[in-house]
């Protein structure tokens, strides 16, 4: 009982936890686990970062001549990084930024087709090793 009034009497010299968010900007912590980032240009297109992810937030559309297409949906992703970590170009292909972003994407303009890009994802991997089966018989 006089611990509870001794915490009540201190609690009103102390300043709030809260914030006025948004009108406060939010403090990001060190190590910050943010938006993915990716950049064709350093990929190997090993495709670990699509086979270890929790979610399936990244998924390659294959092209028949070998090429790979890119895709992320920020709103399935759960930040949890281990695209990055599994990533043998980490921080040149594939990196988290460590700061509060908001996707440049709608989340109704690329949630309404993910599930059509999944299938298309999958589709174009069988018509690639078809394609390339037929190559090596003729
Ligand atoms: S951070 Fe996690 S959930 Fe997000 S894309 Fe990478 S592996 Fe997937
Ligand atoms: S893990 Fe890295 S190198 Fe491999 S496909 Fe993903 S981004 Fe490209």
């Amino acid at each position: 009982m006089i611990k509870a009034m001794i915490d009540g009497v201190r609690n009103i010299f102390k300043t709030p936890v809260t914030i006025k968010y948004p009108l406060t900007p939010l403090k990001v912590e060190k190590n910050y686990r943010g938006l993915i980032k990716y950049n064709d240009k350093f990929c190997i297109f090993c495709d670990k970062c699509e086979n270890v992810c929790p979610p399936g937030a990244i998924l390659f559309v294959q092209d028949l001549d070998g090429g790979k297409k890119y895709n992320y949906n920020p709103y399935l992703c759960i930040y949890c990084s281990e695209c990055v970590r599994e990533c043998p170009k980490t921080k040149k292909a594939l990196w988290q930024v460590e700061e509060l972003s908001k996707p440049a994407i709608k989340e109704e303009n690329i949630n309404n087709s993910w599930f059509e890009l999944e299938i298309k994802a999958k589709k174009s991997r069988i018509a690639y090793k078809k394609h390339k089966k037929s190559k090596k018989d003729n």
